[in-house]
């Protein structure tokens, strides 16, 4: 079923002749256990997508549904539960806590979420398992390599085990076999878990391993070959 679903989206920044329209009736569907890469050229509003299907910019008209549950009538405070409860983010960078071990690093936002140290610390354990890492749950960001990094950081997206998982250039700072590695514990957890994805990357062959491919161009967002 889908698990992110934009409709009409417009998403502008600033006003009248000078406005910047980064998306224009942008229409998207993302099913659980299914991977859509993003394509597109620098400028061309692949974090602004990502940002409007995060919750964390609304878009000035137009339909964001998570899960099901439409968002354009909800507060913030709805849009950040709701954040909370169904959307795991990946970052270029990995953006971990440098005093924490990895395995602090995924269980702390289960314990925000409100699971005991011992549950979160356990499924923290399967999670860096799951992507490879396991034998580095007590180090620090700073001992592990950079594609180690990005696992951690992946298996701290997936803490709160979110229906939707979001990704802005997850291998942009990797070399091209430590990408590989990353994606595909990325593409397994995705298929594992049965989560909606979608990733925004330059690299057309880690794209042509999604399940489809999408572009923005002038605004609307479309199908791509590579
Ligand atoms: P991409 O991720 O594909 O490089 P972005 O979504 O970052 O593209 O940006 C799309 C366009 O929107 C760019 O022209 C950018 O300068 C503009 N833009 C993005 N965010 C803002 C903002 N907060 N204010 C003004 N312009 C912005
Ligand atoms: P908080 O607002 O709770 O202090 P954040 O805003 O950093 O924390 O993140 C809240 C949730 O939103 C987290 O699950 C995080 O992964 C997700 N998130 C963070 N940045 C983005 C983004 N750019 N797009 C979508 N989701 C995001």
């Amino acid at each position: 079923e889908v698990q992110l679903r934009l409709t009409g989206v417009h998403r502008h920044y600033g006003e009248g002749e000078t406005a910047v329209r980064v998306l224009e009736a942008a229409d998207l569907e993302v099913r659980g256990g299914e991977l859509v890469a993003i394509v597109a050229p620098s400028g061309a509003g692949k974090s602004t997508l990502l940002h409007v299907s995060g919750l964390l910019e609304r878009p000035q008209r137009g339909e964001v549904e998570i899960c099901g549950t439409p968002t354009t009538a909800l507060n913030e405070r709805g849009r950040t539960l709701l954040r909370r409860d169904t959307i795991g983010y990946v970052y270029q960078f990995h953006h971990l806590l440098p005093e924490f071990s990895a395995l602090e690093n995924v269980s702390m936002p289960q314990m925000i979420a409100g699971r005991s140290p011992r549950d979160a610390a356990g499924r923290s354990r399967e999670l860096l398992d799951l992507l490879g890492v396991g034998h580095r749950a007590g180090h620090r960001p700073a001992e592990l390599s950079g594609g180690e990094q990005q696992r951690v950081a992946i298996a701290r997206a997936a803490a709160n085990a979110p229906r939707v998982i979001l990704a802005d250039e997850p291998t942009g700072n990797l070399d091209p076999d430590t990408s590989d590695i990353v994606f595909a514990a990325l593409m397994d957890l995705i298929r594992n878990a049965g989560v909606a994805a979608l990733i925004a990357t330059h690299n057309h062959d880690l794209a042509r391993r999604a399940d489809r491919i999408v572009t923005i161009k002038s605004g609307i967002i479309s199908p791509l070959t590579l």
